[in-house]
């Protein structure tokens, strides 16, 4: 896989072929494509996109063949997000980005303790290879797969095929979570979105030294299905 620098590269040099009127289409200049974003920016940038998606005016930034094209050789997304993989919660549709915004690593559940090693591994080839600065958790209102975490939480009967292990992944985010005050299911969903950022914030080596630097911001929010409202929790 290309390394960041050879993704931009590539990008320059098929940036430069659109420009001169190859054959790759030239790309809208109102819509340029991210590059390397510093975190605060990106955040910006995430969040200014929900604000438009919850209010319906939304833009649809690069999602034309003019916007895909060129990024063919190589991208530079602004932030990677572990989201639920339910078919509500779609980032790029929800925070209002386009091709090339996002890496989005998306399990039922949204959970990243217990996930192994293709979640963390996706998460750290965003950062180490991609250049992304910003990692964002994203829980989301009324998820399944907690759902099921807290229905089956004292059920000896395992469940049936790999749910059984994804379910018990998100059960300690219920455990911790069943002695607060309030709705249960809401507290474990925001339970399990700060588990996921307190084990990136110390996750060795590459996560956390680039946290402690401050170059790396990793927040956990939650996504309302009803609002269409990202909140930040942590
Ligand atoms: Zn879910």
């Amino acid at each position: 896989m290309p390394t960041a620098q050879s993704s931009r590269r590539h990008f320059l040099f098929s940036a430069s072929a659109a420009i001169a009127g190859a054959s790759l289409p030239a790309f809208a200049a109102d819509h340029p494509i991210p590059t390397g974003l510093p975190a605060d920016q990106a955040f910006k940038t995430l969040l200014e996109g929900n604000k438009r998606f919850v209010a319906g005016a939304i833009t649809h930034p690069r999602r034309s063949p003019a916007d895909f094209m060129p990024l063919a050789a190589g991208q530079n997304p602004i932030a990677a997000i572990v989201s639920c993989s339910d078919s509500r919660v779609s980032p790029e549709i929800l925070f209002d980005v386009g091709i090339g915004d996002i890496f989005a690593i998306r399990i039922a559940g949204n959970y990243v303790s217990g996930a192994g090693v293709s979640v963390k591994g996706s998460i750290e080839y965003a950062v180490a290879e991609l250049g992304v600065n910003f990692i964002m958790i994203l829980g989301h209102s009324q998820c399944g797969a907690v759902k099921a975490a807290i229905q089956h939480l004292h059920d000896n009967d395992a469940l049936p095929g790999a749910i059984n292990d994804l379910v018990n992944s998100i059960k300690p985010a219920v455990l911790a979570a069943q002695h607060l005050p309030g709705d249960l299911l809401e507290n474990s969903i925001r339970g399990n979105v700060r588990r996921g950022v307190d084990l990136l914030n110390n996750f060795e080596p590459i996560i956390a030294p680039r946290v402690r630097s401050g170059k790396l911001k990793v927040v956990g929010a939650t996504y309302s299905l009803a609002t269409g409202k990202v909140e930040l929790l942590i």
